[in-house]
């Protein structure tokens, strides 16, 4: 991949940390503090390193934002992205107590909210040192932002889709009967790479029985002939953006009753794909799959959620899922994923990254959804 229909500066605009204050404000928060994680990146564009020394986004809600950094992380914060938004950068070195420091130019807060991905080492640090402060997720503000995909994040989300895309053109060259799913499983990995992704977030082949789990990784397992393979991929591209996707194909003919239920769940995707609009409910997303799949007899086999939103994580807000009525606004952007697990003998799982639009939802993931015999 060498085109691209964005840039950092759009992709990370740098009025979003004046926003971001904002909104914390309104939530009657004092002040944001944003560790090295999906929060922060979303928030700069700066992919630090996550180590036990503290680097910190400080965000009050009134007055000046500050980045944190040990001296010798400073020159990487210098030439990351952050370095775009006029921040002031403050170095501590290895003696001073960089907690205290974020307190005292915070000064005294009621609520406080950390990274949702803040590790526990930090966060109990930041009790002791800001006692009178009560600790909320950062979440509770970021979510409502980072839901709404801006038109850069949907291209970059867009961008994703096709990378992976290009990775499930190539499976039905690499999987054979005889071959191990590990053997599979790392020529695919070796595929996402070369398809512009930076990093592989997760590679699963499940042949066989091991289809029937939805979370195989991968085995030593020799694949047979006459089975089907689930395939679920997914990486992280340059932009930050995941992509995530799930075929499923047989080497050889397929037993006939797994190509009657794959129908089924074929029919079950796309229904749930076809009602995605604005004003749905999250909830209602998840009961078009499943009706269609209950009503075949097969409610008891669909194990888990329809899906989760997608973005700078692979698994973020929003759920859909029984139980949340948040309603899709254009912007969301999550999978559609439903499964039917036969234990002990194979499953499926048919999934598209879907972005909702004005009217309509929209695949990111544009690949053959038919069972691919190889
Ligand atoms: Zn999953
Ligand atoms: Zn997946
Ligand atoms: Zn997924």
């Amino acid at each position: 991949m060498t085109s691209t229909s964005f840039d950092t500066a759009e992709l990370y605009p740098t009025t979003r940390v004046a926003a971001v204050a904002e909104a914390a404000g309104r939530a009657g928060l004092g002040a944001l503090l944003l560790t090295p994680g999906p929060d922060l990146r979303y928030v700069t564009g700066y992919e630090a390193m996550p180590l036990e020394r503290l680097t910190c986004l400080a965000v009050p809600a009134s007055g000046e934002p500050f980045l944190v950094v040990p001296r010798l992380e400073l020159s990487a914060a210098e030439h990351s992205p952050a370095s775009r938004l006029g921040l002031e950068f403050v170095p501590w070195d290895e003696t001073d107590d960089p907690y205290a420091l974020v307190a005292r130019r915070i000064g005294p807060v009621g609520r406080v909210g950390l990274a949702d991905r803040m590790w526990a080492l930090q966060s109990l640090r930041f009790r002791d040192a800001m006692p009178g402060a009560e600790q909320v997720l950062a979440g509770s503000v970021l979510r409502e932002l980072r839901m709404r995909k801006s038109p850069a994040e949907a291209a970059a989300l867009a961008e994703a889709g096709a990378a992976i895309d290009t990775v499930h053109g190539l499976v039905p060259g690499l999987l054979k009967a005889g071959r191990t799913e590990r053997e599979v499983g790392k020529d695919i990995a070796e595929a996402i790479i070369e398809a512009g992704h930076a990093r592989v977030d997760f590679v699963i082949v499940g042949s066989g029985p091991n289809g029937a789990s939805p979370h195989h990784e991968l085995s030593d397992r020799v694949i047979q002939p006459g089975e089907p393979v689930v395939v679920d991929i997914g990486g992280t591209m340059p932009s930050g953006y995941c992509s995530d996707s799930t075929r499923v194909y047989c080497v050889g003919e397929p037993p006939a009753e797994f190509t009657a239920y794959y129908e089924v769940l074929r029919q079950a995707q796309e229904a749930a794909c076809a009602h995605v609009r604005p004003g749905v409910t999250c909830e209602s997303v998840d009961a078009a799959a499943r009706e269609v799949i209950t009503e075949a007899g097969f409610g008891a086999e669909f194990i888990h959620r329809t899906g989760h939103g997608i973005g700078l994580e692979t698994h973020e807000e929003p759920y859909i899922v029984s139980g949340n009525t948040e309603p899709m606004r254009p912007g969301y952007a999550f999978s559609v994923e439903p499964g039917i697990y036969l234990a002990g003998r194979h499953g499926a799982r048919i999934e598209d990254i879907v972005i909702c639009g004005e009217t309509a939802g929209e695949r990111l993931n544009h690949t053959s959804r038919e069972l691919i015999v190889v």
